[in-house]
């Protein structure tokens, strides 16, 4: 199995690498929100096409719209040849109306399975053995996954990983702008990541002059949160589709000289890149 964030263009080369690596029957796919920079790939990949591998796509349920609705929505003529008919049998949805109330479980041999909160609680006290898949696991070996809402024009999922064996973090949080302050449950969901991913589309200049409101981050605010946070390391994403390599450059440039960011690990994300947590 693979989990995998959004279904931007990127997806689509990781399609086709998971297929060259083999062995994966699974594919889980984390949706963050449903703006087309996170969905395109989705049609494009050859995963949607093959009736054998499972996909399960999980996602935010707002304005009526979940994985389901999108797929219906976005997979049909005009808008694309194939008719999200022909597909879904191999495809699994579910929408999430309250995010913050359901967490993710993935074990290595069980598989994978979203839990209420409450019930995984609950099962934490009675002993430390999860129903995942056809087995029961201990959650000491699993990755759990939890979700809070982070502020865009429309609400977007950040996901937290914790890999319990190892005790590894990992938070994305794109499409995301909250420049007076993260609230408490954000903050904790970020607290003391070993990486975070998070979205600097714009520098400041840009940010006050024009783009304040789109919802989309600054490299020093993003440095300010992670510093506020006790992150390791911080990874600049969302790049803006116009830039060039040099104004992405200048995206980090400007990260590094927000006060604190010289004992924080900065690093642009990029295309193919592979980073151990
Ligand atoms: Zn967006
Ligand atoms: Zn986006």
């Amino acid at each position: 199995m693979a989990v995998v964030l959004d279904a931007g263009s990127g997806f689509v080369p990781l399609s086709y690498d998971l297929l060259r690596e083999g062995g994966i029957e699974e594919v889980v796919v984390l949706f963050t929100h449903y703006h087309h920079d996170h969905t395109q790939g989705l049609f494009l990949s050859p995963l949607i096409f093959m009736k054998n591998m499972g996909l399960r796509l999980v996602g935010p349920l707002q304005n009526g719209v979940d994985p389901k609705q999108m797929l219906e929505d976005l997979m049909r003529p005009p808008y694309f040849p194939v008719h999200h008919r022909e597909v879904d049998s191999h495809i699994v949805c579910k929408g999430l109306e309250f995010p913050k109330t359901w967490l993710g479980l993935f074990h290595p041999q069980g598989g994978g399975r979203l839990m209420e909160v409450d019930a995984y609680e609950k099962l934490l006290l009675k002993g430390r053995f999860l129903p995942i898949g056809k087995g029961q696991y201990p959650v000491s070996e699993c990755l759990v996954v939890t979700m809070r809402i982070a502020n865009h024009p429309e609400q977007t999922i950040t996901y937290r990983f914790e890999e319990r064996p190892t005790k590894k973090t990992f938070v994305l949080l794109t499409d995301h702008e909250n420049q007076s302050g993260l609230p408490l449950d954000v903050q904790k969901h970020l607290q003391n990541a070993d990486v975070i991913f998070m979205d600097a589309q714009y520098n400041d200049a840009t940010y006050q002059k024009r783009t304040s409101g789109f919802g989309h981050g600054t490299p020093r605010y993003c440095v300010r949160v992670a510093k506020q946070v006790g992150a390791k390391r911080l990874g600049l994403t969302h790049h803006d589709p116009n830039a060039k390599d040099t104004d992405v450059d200048a995206i980090l440039a400007e990260a590094r000289t927000e006060p604190g960011s010289e004992d924080l690990d900065v690093f642009l994300c990029a295309d193919y890149q592979e980073i151990d947590v």
